[in-house]
């Protein structure tokens, strides 16, 4: 069968940046050196242009996981130009069906099943999939944002003016328009390019699968690092439309504190979370198909197995009594009645939910594997 044919233009952005990322920036840092304030505007405009991907075209467009004010979205608009990975209405578009047919390798636009370079960014370097694109259908509610449609109609524009209009301006504010260009400009595109692309492949192949083994997506905290906190890509694969990725506080996803300091603003609301009951069942489950698996080949498997059921039905009871006590402790409070009884029996719940874990994971620990 004959290769789709290339697209020369995504081929030629891709290597002139690379080649001037590689090959000019060391050029210059020897020859002249950078200074702080094109250091500093390579940061800025990296962070800028990354969360407008992450927290804009990501879970905003194309998840809904929260709402924003249109001057955010303009803001991410423009963003988005200036990170250059097409129209949000583009982007959704290709991410909503990544989401639907995750590593089915004829309809996934970028499966990881096809391989690293691949899903990095080979997929974009070819016409795979061009049928896909003439009427956006997935994305129809996105049509209705004026801001997404304004983008998308003057996308060229708009990219050439933040990626070389807006270094270019900086540069001569700064007094050396080449430095800031090759700094702000070049580098830190070359830089966010891959540090997103890897959502799409490392964050596929490399970590562990807490959630879900359903698809190939991993959560990975050191990639996180690398993609403003998008490397916790197996948790958003069975729950996409959370506004968070890395759940637990400590967890690095200044995604999603940015969208809780918009919230905190009054520029985002209806911010969508799952609740985390359904959250620790579907991590329960994982541990439970992981053992139950590792059992099967053992001679009395059976019995093992039944233990471990009844167990995992001991600790999901558990935790069902102690969410619904939590949920009606909530809910008494916002009613503002008495709640003092209720408040006790969530801690008594809490304990025995604890132990209860405990048990569980004593018990997942000393199953006979081995033997
Ligand atoms: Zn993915
Ligand atoms: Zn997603």
């Amino acid at each position: 069968m004959r290769k789709p044919s290339l697209i020369w233009t995504n081929i030629l952005i891709f290597s002139i940046t690379f080649t001037i990322a590689c090959l000019f920036v060391p050029w210059r840092a020897i020859v002249h050196g950078f200074d702080g304030v094109e250091w500093l505007a390579f940061v800025l405009l990296a962070f800028y242009s990354g969360l407008s991907i992450t927290a804009g075209y990501h879970r905003l467009w194309s998840h809904k996981a929260y709402k924003a004010h249109a001057s955010v979205r303009f803001f991410y608009a423009l963003g988005g130009a200036l990170a250059l990975q097409n129209s949000a209405l583009h982007w959704s578009s290709d991410h909503r069906i990544h989401h639907k047919h995750v590593d089915d390798n004829d309809k996934d636009p970028y499966s990881a099943k096809m391989g690293f370079w691949y899903s990095h960014i080979g997929w974009m370097l070819r016409e795979y999939q061009s049928q896909r694109y003439h009427d956006y259908k997935n994305v129809r509610d996105l049509q209705n944002d004026p801001i997404v449609m304004w983008q998308h109609k003057h996308y060229v524009s708009l990219l050439l003016i933040m990626n070389l209009g807006l270094p270019i301006f900086l540069g001569w504010l700064n007094g050396d328009i080449l430095s800031m260009l090759l700094l702000a400009g070049f580098l830190r595109l070359v830089v966010v390019h891959h540090c997103t692309f890897f959502i799409n492949s490392l964050a596929h192949i490399w970590g562990s699968q807490p959630y879900t083994d359903k698809n190939t997506a991993r959560d990975n905290g050191f990639l996180a690092l690398l993609t403003y906190g998008e490397g916790y890509h197996n948790f958003h694969h069975i729950f996409e439309y959370d506004y968070r990725n890395g759940i637990h506080w400590w967890q690095f996803d200044p995604t999603k504190w940015l969208i809780k300091l918009l919230f905190y603003l009054n520029l985002a609301q209806d911010l969508r979370k799952v609740p985390q009951e359904r959250i620790e069942t579907a991590k329960l489950q994982m541990q439970l198909k992981r053992a139950q698996t590792k059992l099967a080949h053992l001679p009395n498997a059976e019995v093992w197995i039944d233990k471990l059921q009844h167990e995992y039905d001991e600790l999901k009871q558990e935790l069902i009594l102690y969410y619904q006590a939590k949920k009606a402790l909530l809910d008494a409070k916002r009613q503002a009645i008495c709640h003092r009884d209720l408040k006790q029996e969530v801690a008594q719940l809490r304990t025995n939910l604890a132990t209860r874990f405990k048990h569980w994971q004593r018990v997942t620990r000393e199953l006979p594997f081995e033997t």
